[in-house]
């Protein structure tokens, strides 16, 4: 990036480039209205069907899929009026596409936040809401129950950059004040938490974090946009892997980033344009596609998790399940009074530690393996030996995930079946 003033040479070549890179690179891409406006009493369920559509002179009804890489101008001057953003237009497909905008456009509208900006994966738009806004010297504060790559930017690669990262108990109010009484760049959580499904106080947080100065970027993936309202505790950024309930229906890659809109114009929008982790136009059709089913499939999702959770906690051959909308839940009473729902996974700890829960999981016959989550078929993993492997016994017993403990991400079938399938795989237990 030549963010480097130029010596005084005004008017010379070199500082006209300067800034002109800056005024590109600063500057939101086009948002070039579509004909379906956005009345601001729309339901978030009818937002998620038309908002934020670019209709095009064909007036499709389906959004169109822009597969392009670039865009063309009819002269030279409409080429440079592009570049230093005197006219708006989309330029290249790395920093702006008509149907990644829609998605971008869309998500704003249903987070209820200023802006945003898609990525090609969850893991992109974690790694760039933090890389964009941190410098060597900063310091940052997490939760240590994360998702496993969360995990890794957070322990292994950040500190390489020379940022220091503390890893905290998220569930401690007091380790929270502690390590919040420094200084602190950006506070970083996911609640709740994956596998373990821990709770995260977002209001109290927020407090702590913004009086030691930190921004506070929440990884709301289990929650989804709809269970849970991070921005309106005080979160600053909000970042999601789309790939997980907003394609639910295991399609796509995806990832998204919300705050405010200079926080996306003058931190994350230079660094996207540079370092080029875009989503694809095909993928963001997919995730349109998604959002507009999104509310059906999650009151379904979590209605069958919570009867899942119930049947689950009847069980003798299980130690413990762990599901926010469950009282048994050591934090019931936070995760109702900031989610809506209990979300679609449930995680639960088997008798006979690892063997007993890879008999369970080789015994099932219609929940499938895998380490996805979201998704409209049901899905187990056993996180111990998979998306948590890396950590090793240490870290996995400070996050509560023990070799007998089974996640199950709740899909669309009928619960019936599921909990028939469950209780037969019980059985090999
Ligand atoms: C899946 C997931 C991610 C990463 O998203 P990808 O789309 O797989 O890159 C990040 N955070 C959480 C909580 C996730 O579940």
């Amino acid at each position: 990036m030549t963010k480097k003033k130029s010596p005084s040479a005004k008017g010379s070549n070199a500082s006209r480039t300067a800034t002109r890179a800056k005024a590109a690179d600063s500057a939101p891409p086009p948002r070039l209205s579509g004909d379906s406006a956005d009345p601001a009493g729309w339901h978030p369920d009818t937002r998620m069907i038309h908002g934020g559509v670019l209709r095009s002179d064909f007036k499709e009804t389906a959004e169109a899929i822009y597969m392009t890489s670039g865009f063309v101008y009819s002269s030279a001057e409409e080429a440079e009026a592009a570049f230093a953003n005197t006219k708006p237009r989309f330029v290249y497909s790395r920093f702006s596409n008509p149907t990644v905008q829609m998605f971008e456009s869309r998500m704003t509208l249903l987070e209820g936040a200023e802006d945003a900006r898609a990525t090609a994966s969850g893991m992109a738009a974690v790694f760039a809401s933090l890389a964009c806004q941190l410098k060597a010297g900063d310091r940052v504060v997490a939760a240590d129950a994360l998702f496993g790559s969360c995990q890794y930017i957070l322990a292994e690669i950040l500190p390489r950059y020379g940022i220091e990262t503390v890893l905290i108990d998220g569930r401690d109010l007091g380790a929270w004040r502690k390590a919040l009484s420094k200084p602190t760049a950006a506070v970083f959580l996911e609640t709740p938490s994956n596998p373990g499904l821990r709770i995260v106080d977002l209001k109290a947080v927020c407090d702590l974090a913004h009086k030691a100065g930190a921004s506070v970027v929440v990884d709301n993936v289990f929650a989804t946009p709809l269970l849970q309202k991070p921005l309106e505790y005080g979160a600053d950024v909000v970042v999601y892997s789309a790939t997980k309930h907003i394609d639910g229906q295991g399609r796509a890659l995806g990832g998204i980033v919300l705050g405010s809109r200079s926080f996306i114009n003058d931190k994350l929008q230079p660094f996207l344009r540079h370092t080029g982790p875009s989503l694809s136009p095909m993928n963001a059709w997919l995730l349109l596609k998604g959002l507009e089913t999104l509310e059906l499939r999650l009151d379904r999702q979590c209605a069958s998790a919570l009867r899942v959770a119930q049947f689950l906690a009847s069980q003798k051959k299980i130690e413990t399940v762990l599901y926010p909308g469950l009282k048994s839940h050591p934090q019931h009473a936070l995760a109702k009074r900031q989610m809506k729902a209990g979300g679609t996974l449930v995680s639960f700890d088997l008798k006979g530690g690892k063997a007993g829960a890879f008999r369970f999981l080789n015994a099932l016959k219609l929940i499938l393996i895998s380490n996805n989550l979201g998704d409209s078929k049901s899905l187990t993993t056993h996180p111990a030996t998979t998306t948590h492997q890396r950590l090793g016994p240490e870290l996995r017993r400070q996050q509560g995930i023990g070799d007998g403990m089974v996640r199950l991400s709740v899909g669309l079938e009928a619960p019936e079946d599921l909990e028939a399938d469950l209780a037969q795989a019980l059985k090999a237990v």
